[in-house]
């Protein structure tokens, strides 16, 4: 069947905060500027917000700048931040960390909890009325490439394959959707932008991406523990000094309280499980009391860019450019990336508008990375580059070294420490054999505080039409088993946060197989960053597919 296409200026691929952001500045500025410029943005989920998960703590920066007056335009962001509290957890323990001795990069006054999924929620009511084109339910599944090699486009996924490949009843081939700009706003790890790094060695010469996995949960909490615009942020335990990682706890309105743990994706011990060490944490007696007579509402987990700096791709290529997370600006002390996705997505937008407005197409937006270079998410970012690869030295001594480069930047004597440490390999890479790291005993769930994973995918509303071929793609399918599980104790099965990969009795032959269990998966996309021999490939599956997060 003939795949049907549509024309358009500008394509965005992905409705978060840098693609909607990016939408809404070309239509400000085509606005401004007298000009049609069609703009549609596609986004995977069934409905824009229902794939997103954050902290959430925003920097309103890029915000300000899109659309300064979104108070008044009812922006769902009502909760400042009132207290700011940073403590290191023993497993009996909690110290604070006096305020004063933090950098000042580091505080979030002047920062809002929000739910994020609810901002971009509003955000693409805010394109939508101004003549955007938004399609919940229809990932891109294809980069389309001119006969020049400059892309030209996307395709989405087919509708109505079988799991055998074959075409049900309602079978609908994808749209092409052509145009003279795509622009990939696909978060972290996105499917497409990993091909277009790979296709137009955009990784070249900067370092490989870091990540973490952020293992997150929303409660309601009994009123008298609740204290709107708290925010709490622990190091230590339940993590080893080898284990970088640590949790955030935010107090939003309406008795609302969202806490989350990120770990480092570089972590060593394959006997580690991210689920498991989030469920711990909760278990500490300076938290514990805050969930007790309280109600647990959604679960989530997602993937992370920790790279920074260092680990920024060559942003623009024939046809399009990466904005976002999809090229990974998080500021990871901060834990803050949501600004630099918007900001960077405005400044993709921009160079787009100029190119259009001088009739141009299909080149290479060299003014864009130019921009990004000349911009506050550079500055954001050169302040806290040194940070992420102190932490590959233990949780004290890069705590110290990242607490020290910090505060000299803060008083502007960055000066003094000129240089730029890198990130040696990929976190694929630093997984240790299973039979020379220590076993870890975690505790059993205990239904009240802590859960176990089903419960937990049941409430991010995961769901995926079951007859479809599976997502999460083998390169060898021989890999699991004669590697991961021989080598590793297969830890696929660990830092899964939604019980996808289960190795179960053979049907033939005895031993094991793996079982992909792919209708839970929550999009986080950890497996296709952590197998050690990257032999998961995760591709968008059937539109709409996926979790359907609440408020997250
Ligand atoms: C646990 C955790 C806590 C965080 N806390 C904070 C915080 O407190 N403050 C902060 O500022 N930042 C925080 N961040 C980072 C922040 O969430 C990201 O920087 C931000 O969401 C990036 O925006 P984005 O638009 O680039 O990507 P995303 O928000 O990931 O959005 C990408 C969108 O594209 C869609 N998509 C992906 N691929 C396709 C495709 N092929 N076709 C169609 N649609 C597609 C996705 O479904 C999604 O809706 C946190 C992140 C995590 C994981
Ligand atoms: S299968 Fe992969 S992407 Fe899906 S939830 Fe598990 S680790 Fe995340």
């Amino acid at each position: 069947m003939e795949r049907e296409a549509m024309e358009y200026d500008v394509v965005v691929v992905g409705g978060g905060p840098s693609g909607l952001a990016a939408a809404i500045r070309l239509k400000q500025l085509a606005a401004e500027n007298a000009r049609e410029v069609t703009v549609c943005v596609l986004e995977k989920g069934s409905e824009v917000g229902a794939h997103i998960m954050s902290g959430a703590i925003i920097d309103p920066r890029a915000l300000n700048e899109l659309i300064p007056d979104w108070q008044a335009k009812d922006a769902p962001i009502h909760t400042p931040v009132t207290e700011d509290r940073f403590m290191l957890f023993t497993a009996d323990k909690a110290y604070r960390i006096p305020n004063w001795s933090l950098p000042r990069l580091m505080s979030n006054h002047g920062m809002y909890i929000v739910s994020l999924g609810n901002v971009c929620r509003w955000l693409g009511q805010q394109a939508e009325a101004l003549g955007v084109e938004i399609y919940p339910g229809f990932p891109a599944a294809e980069v389309l490439y001119d006969e020049r090699g400059a892309v030209r486009g996307v395709a989405t996924g087919d509708m109505g394959v079988a799991r055998d490949g074959s075409h049900k009843g309602e079978y609908q081939p994808g749209m092409e959707l052509h145009a003279k700009y795509t622009l990939f706003a696909e978060g972290c790890r996105g499917s497409l932008s990993q091909e277009l790094m790979a296709r137009f060695n955009l990784r070249d010469g900067v370092d490989p991406q870091k990540y973490g996995i952020g293992i997150k949960e929303l409660w309601e909490v009994a009123p008298g523990k609740h204290q709107k615009g708290l925010v709490l942020h622990s190091q230590g335990w339940p993590l080893d000094s080898r284990t970088g990682g640590g949790s955030f706890l935010y107090h939003l309105d309406d008795n609302l309280v969202s806490v989350g743990f990120v770990i480092h994706l570089n972590y060593e011990n394959p006997h580690l499980s991210p689920y498991d060490e989030f469920q711990r944490f909760k278990t500490h007696p300076e938290i514990r009391g805050t969930f007790e007579g309280g109600k647990r509402l959604a679960y989530g987990a997602r993937a992370i860019n920790e790279g920074g700096l260092q680990s920024v791709p060559k942003l623009a290529f024939p046809g399009g450019a990466l904005i976002g997370c999809s090229a990974g600006f998080v500021n990871l002390p901060r834990i803050k990336g949501s600004h630099n996705a918007m900001k960077t997505g405005m400044l993709g937008a921009e160079a787009a508008f100029a190119a259009l407005q001088a009739n141009r197409a299909h080149d290479e937006l060299a003014s864009y990375p130019e921009a990004f270079r000349g911009s506050w998410v550079y500055e954001d970012l050169y302040k806290v580059r040194n940070v992420k690869p102190g932490l590959g030295w233990g949780m004290w001594a890069g705590m110290i070294h990242g607490g020290i480069h910090m505060w000299l930047n803060d008083l502007g004597l960055g000066a003094l420490v000129p240089w730029t440490l890198r990130h040696d390999r990929p976190d694929n890479a630093s997984l240790k054999p299973a039979a020379g790291m220590p076993k870890i005993d975690y505790p059993k769930y205990d239904g009240v505080i802590t859960f176990d994973k089903l419960s937990s995918v049941f409430l991010s509303n995961t769901n995926h039409e079951e007859n479809q071929p599976v997502h999460l793609q083998l390169r060898d399918a021989a890999v699991p088993v004669n590697v991961n599980l021989k080598l590793y104790d297969g830890p696929e099965q660990r830092y899964c946060p939604a019980g996808v990969y289960e190795f179960v009795a053979a049907e033939e032959g005895g031993g094991r197989r793996l079982q992909i269990n792919a209708q839970n998966c929550v999009h986080c996309k950890t497996c296709d960053i952590k197998d050690p021999g990257q032999n998961i490939h995760w591709v968008p599956p059937e539109g709409g597919g996926g979790p359907n997060y609440p408020g997250m």
